[in-house]
């Protein structure tokens, strides 16, 4: 038996290792019925040692970031959730592909100013990957432009400023 947290309700669960199928990815909370994401990780400890195999259970993050438009003279505060995939941000216009779109008075932020991919790992969790989309005056990232064609992968809290909007990264 392994102990496990619940990430959601944190009950504290005894599980049976021998009873997970392989490949398992999460299963359901015996109390909240919400699920827990799990990586079985089989670790075989010599005989020696006189240990059994034991089974590492480690929670995942599963829930993607959300970006936060930072209120301010032209844009007041807007919070977008990510979504798996590619994800084009800018203002809001009627000529605008972008897929959010930022209500604001800030001329210097183009309509389709950066890109945001989120992608799934293999492990189970999410990566944020940002680059600029060709924009007018650039994108400032946590301070410095990315460079043309660069892709950074987002961290929590990081700062993203396109035109004179700061934009705010949360996991
Ligand atoms: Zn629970």
């Amino acid at each position: 038996m392994i102990s496990v947290r619940c990430p959601h309700c944190h009950v504290g669960l005894k599980v049976d290792e021998g009873k997970l199928p392989p490949g398992i990815q999460s299963f359901k909370c015996p109390k909240c019925k919400k699920a827990i994401p799990i990586s079985l990780v089989f670790a075989n400890k010599s005989a020696a040692s006189g240990s059994s195999e034991t089974t590492l259970i480690q929670p995942l993050k599963t829930s993607m970031g959300t970006l936060t438009v930072l209120p301010d003279e032209n844009t007041r505060e807007q919070i977008f959730p990510l979504y798996e995939g590619v994800t084009l941000i800018g203002r809001q216009s009627a000529a605008s592909n972008a897929t959010i779109s930022i209500v604001t008075a800030d001329k210097s932020m183009s309509r389709e100013h950066i890109r945001i991919e989120v992608k799934k790992e293999a492990k189970g969790g999410y990566k944020h990957y940002l680059s600029d989309n060709n924009s007018k005056n650039h994108t400032l990232y946590n301070s410095s432009f990315l460079e043309k064609g660069e892709v950074v992968v987002l961290n929590n809290n990081d700062e993203i400023i396109i035109g004179r909007t700061v934009l705010r990264f949360n996991e």
